[in-house]
């Protein structure tokens, strides 16, 4: 039914055909959003009435930055600008995995494809969005998001890392155990050569406890090693690209999520998968701390540093660092979890060290705690 074939009926039959095309997009099951050159909705399907919460009523008008979290939210407006300004396309027609936010003020992961369609009376953008936490696709963008963050030759993810030193910290783990039981026995019965055998016995469970911590260092040196490259990258494509990830976990759903990101910091000069596990890592430590709070607050910033470097902040409001960890944050093996490998911080601090940063934590403004690292400015002028 080709459109230029179509009689033309006058206003009337324009009219009846757009109604066509609206009850049509209606039936589709994600949301399209159409917009004007100034950001106003003029067009919110039945399928993002469901997705957002709002009605098509209530936004029609409004500017489309209320179904943004921060910083997007507030940049919109600059975005749409600089596109109709330099003609220079960031999305449109590329289309990306970001974050949306609902009425009720909740974030989630979007898969967002936005086209333009010119209209006698100027451009209008479309916006399609496929509700990430939702899509059958999930598993698969998952996964493609995972194979990214994982170059071939490296550790897959902090999981299969723990796995993996789990895996070989066992060996020399258990034979320490039997020397250390063989010495036992062979004292409660002290004769001359039993001593000498339960002084060997304590001799190879020495060596095998040394054994364990270098299998810890050359598995903590393996995710910081070598074949790293740097990359001038975008730091809010990697925030954006992590929270996504983070957000699909189903358990994190209720959360409120602000980004404040120096527009003027944003390049960093990293290695962008291994910043993307410190955030990982870090995102994921706060929502767990924030797991039994009636209201969950995750904030990541960023702030030009003292000499070429930039800041990156997470924070929470969960129930801050327990005292008995604060000291030995960063050491492997520490962990209050039921199930935690205690590596995940330890990890962090080699990355963050190996790229020449810094990494600490301190009390945060939401009540909860506040992760600092420092990454190296991509900005040479700044660098001095
Ligand atoms: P794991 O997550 O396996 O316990 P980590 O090294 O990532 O290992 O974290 C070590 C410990 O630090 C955690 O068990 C927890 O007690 C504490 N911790 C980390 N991040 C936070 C946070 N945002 N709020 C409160 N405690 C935290």
């Amino acid at each position: 039914m080709p459109a230029s074939g179509a009689p033309s009926g006058g206003v009337l039959a324009a009219f009846q055909r757009a109604e066509d095309l609206h009850a049509l997009i209606d039936t589709v099951p994600d949301a399209m959003v159409v917009i004007d050159t100034v950001g106003r909705i003029i067009s919110f399907s039945k399928g993002a009435e469901r997705m957002f919460g709002y009605g098509e009523d209530e936004l029609l008008g409004e500017n489309v930055s209320v179904l943004m979290p921060s910083p997007d939210r507030e940049q919109h407006d600059s975005y749409l600008g600089h596109y109709l300004a330099t003609g220079e396309k960031r999305i449109i027609g590329i289309g990306r995995v970001t974050t949306a936010r609902r009425r009720d003020g909740t974030t989630f992961p979007i898969d967002l494809a936005v086209g333009e369609v010119e209209l006698p009376d100027g451009p209008v953008f479309a916006g399609f969005i496929r509700d990430l936490t939702e899509s059958r696709e999930t598993e698969r963008l998952l996964h493609n998001l995972q194979n990214e963050l994982a170059h071939t030759s490296r550790i897959t993810s902090m999981g299969t890392l723990a796995t993996s030193i789990a895996h070989e910290l066992n060996q020399p783990l258990t034979a320490v155990t039997n020397y250390m039981q063989a010495a036992r026995d062979l004292l409660a019965d002290p004769t001359p050569d039993n001593l000498a055998l339960a002084r060997e016995a304590m001799d190879e469970s020495a060596k095998e406890a040394l054994r364990a911590g270098q299998i810890v260092h050359r598995l903590r040196d393996f995710v910081a090693r070598g074949e790293t490259t740097r990359e001038m990258v975008s730091l809010q494509r990697l925030v954006k690209e992590t929270t996504a990830l983070v957000l699909l976990d189903v358990s994190v759903r209720n959360t409120d999520f602000v980004t404040r990101l120096d527009p003027a910091a944003d390049t960093v000069l990293v290695d962008p998968v291994q910043v993307q596990q410190v955030l990982l890592n870090i995102m994921r430590n706060a929502l767990e701390a924030m797991a039994d709070m009636p209201v969950r607050q995750l904030a990541v910033a960023s702030v030009q540093d003292a000499e070429g470097m930039v800041r990156v902040s997470v924070s929470d409001c969960g129930p801050g660092i327990a005292p008995e960890v604060m000291a030995k944050l960063f050491q492997p093996f520490i962990s209050t979890k039921d199930k935690g490998m205690g590596l995940g911080l330890s990890i962090c601090h080699t990355i963050v060290t190996s790229l020449g940063g810094k990494i600490w934590a301190e009390p945060s403004e939401l009540g909860g705690t506040t992760f600092h690292f420092t990454l190296t400015s991509g900005d040479l002028e700044r660098q001095g």
